[in-house]
This record gives structure tokens, C-alpha cells and sequence, in this order.
């Protein structure tokens, strides 16, 4: 980066930081939903909620881009709260319209796992909703695993034992060893599209099938992130991937979108 570049880079992050501070009055963010799909009935299983911003100044600002700030400034925390509060209610209201979908996941920053009343919040917005736990998955990351003690792997595992399911979200591109398995409460692996980008290649292939078996014996759960073709569609079925989530069948939607989507798949279900 020269120092014209680096100027624009820590002006553009100043102006990101300034504008942050009063996202959620402002009125400027929202969410996209994105399926989860078992390949072999082709219906919903989950949905993912991912955060968006439109800026007035900024324009559209990526998660990549502003979800590291917001963790520095520790305004994660609110932001978090209030994607769990939007994503559940409407998740909620598509259940109770009926639609066939098993969960809606959330992702949680590690900066939000850290807080005290993590776990207190996260019972409060299930709570005001009646929403039963085991519709909701939170999305946590390699990251947590770094600094995890004792206090906070109890915490998950009571989160756990409540009925909330836990998914490793990027599952093998941090650098962690896999004993963390065996401390961390996990329901579901999400295999990262890294994997999925190479899935031609040997190495991919026998690691991928090592991770299938490994859940396997383990009863998790796998979802495989990013699938953007028929043929990486088709290789990962032939490895027992059956749970996938990518553009091949859907980009993060819109609220109607997502409604219209979940209309045609599953139909309706009498809960
Ligand atoms: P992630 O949790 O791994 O989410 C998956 C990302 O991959 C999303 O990017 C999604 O749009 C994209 N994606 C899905 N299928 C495909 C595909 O087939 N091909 C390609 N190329 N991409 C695909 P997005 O929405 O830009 O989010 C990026 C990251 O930002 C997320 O990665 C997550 O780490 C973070 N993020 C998004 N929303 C939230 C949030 O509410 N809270 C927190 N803490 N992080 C969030
Ligand atoms: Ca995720
Ligand atoms: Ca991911």
C-alpha cells in the first residue's frame, strides 16, 4: 500500500467508524436470508440471517468491511442484539405462517461471547418472542476458540443443554487444532467454502470426506458453505454431503424474497 492508498484506507475506516455509532437509529441496516438446503428432499432446512448496511455517504458497506470495526469499538454487541432480535421475529412469523423450515442461525461475534450477559440477552430476546430454543442456531467461529476457558465453554454448553444449537461456522480454516472438539459444544460443522472452491483437487476431496466421516462418529451436523455449481453439487452428494448452503441455490434474499421462496419449496406446514 503506498501513502496515498494508506490515507484512503484510514480515511474511508474513520469515516466507517464515525457513521457506525448511530447505525441502528439511523435506520440503515438490514437483513438477508439465505437457505439451507437438504439436496435430497430439496427443501428448506435453515436459514441463515447476514447482516447489511447501506450507508447515505458510504453507500453499501460489506459485513467483511464493517463487522471488524464494529468489533473494535465494541459496538458489535448492540449490533448483534438487534440482528438476533430482527432475524427471530421474522423467522418467527414465517413459522408461525406456517412455512417448512427447521432453524434460523445467527451469527455471534466472539466479542459478543465474551460479554457477562451474553447468554441472559440472547434467553431475553427468545423469551419475548415465545420462541421454543431449538429453533434458533448460533453461527460462532474458530476465533472463540483462541482465548476459551473453562467459564465460557460452560456457558455454551448451557446454552447448549437449553435447546439453542451451536454451529462452528468457517469450520477448517482457522488454525486450532480439532482437539478443541472434544471441549467446545457443537451441534453442527459448517464446512467453508475454501473446500469447496478446490473440490477438484485429491487433498480436498479426502479431506472433506475425513470431516464427513469424522461428524459422522461425532453426530454433528454438516452444512458445506458456498456451493456454486451442479458439479461441486453433485461430488459433495456423492460424498454424503447432504446439507448445503451457496449462489448454486440461492443468494442471500430479501425479506419478500425469502417469503416467496419459502411459499414454492416446502409449502406450508400445520404447526
Ligand atoms: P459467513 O457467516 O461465513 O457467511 C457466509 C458468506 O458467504 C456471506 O457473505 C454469504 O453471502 C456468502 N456466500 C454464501 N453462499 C455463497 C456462494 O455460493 N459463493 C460465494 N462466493 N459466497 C457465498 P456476507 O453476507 O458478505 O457475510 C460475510 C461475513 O460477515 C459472514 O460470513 C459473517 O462472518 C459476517 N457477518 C454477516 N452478518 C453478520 C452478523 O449478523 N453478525 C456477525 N457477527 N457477523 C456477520
Ligand atoms: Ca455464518
Ligand atoms: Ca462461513
Amino acid at each position: 500500500m503506498d501513502r496515498i492508498e494508506r490515507l484512503q484506507f484510514s480515511d474511508r475506516k474513520s469515516m466507517i467508524k464515525d457513521e457506525l455509532k448511530n447505525v441502528i437509529e439511523k435506520n440503515e441496516l438490514y437483513i438477508l436470508y439465505q437457505p439451507q438446503i437438504n439436496t435430497l428432499s430439496n427443501e428448506i432446512t435453515g436459514i441463515e440471517a447476514l447482516l447489511r448496511w447501506d450507508n447515505s455517504k458510504l453507500g453499501s458497506v460489506s459485513p467483511v468491511e464493517f463487522i471488524p470495526i464494529a468489533e473494535d469499538l465494541d459496538y458489535i454487541v448492540d449490533l448483534g442484539n438487534w440482528v438476533m432480535d430482527k432475524a427471530l421475529r421474522q423467522a418467527w412469523v414465517w413459522k408461525r405462517k406456517g412455512y417448512k423450515f427447521n432453524t434460523i442461525s445467527v451469527n455471534v461475534s466472539p466479542i459478543q461471547i465474551n460479554k457477562e450477559n451474553f447468554k441472559k440477552n440472547l434467553l431475553n430476546i427468545i423469551n419475548k418472542y415465545n420462541i421454543p430454543r431449538n429453533f434458533l442456531e448460533i453461527e460462532i467461529t474458530e476465533g472463540i476458540i483462541i482465548d476459551i476457558n473453562k467459564e465460557k465453554i460452560d456457558m455454551l454448553t448451557e446454552i447448549m443443554n437449553s435447546g439453542i444449537s451451536i454451529a462452528l461456522d468457517d469450520f477448517g480454516t482457522g488454525y486450532s487444532s480439532l482437539s478443541y472438539l472434544i471441549n467446545i459444544p457443537v451441534n453442527t460443522l459448517k464446512i467453508d467454502k475454501i473446500f469447496i472452491d478446490n473440490i477438484n483437487s485429491d487433498k480436498s476431496k479426502i479431506l472433506i470426506k475425513g470431516i464427513v466421516s469424522l461428524s459422522k462418529s461425532l453426530k454433528y451436523k454438516i452444512i458445506v458453505e458456498g456451493v456454486e455449481t451442479k458439479e461441486q453439487l453433485e461430488l459433495l452428494t456423492n460424498i454424503g454431503c447432504n446439507t448445503i448452503q451457496g449462489f448454486y441455490f440461492s443468494e442471500p434474499l430479501s425479506e419478500n424474497e425469502m417469503e416467496n421462496l419459502l411459499k414454492i419449496n416446502g409449502g406450508v406446514n400445520n404447526i
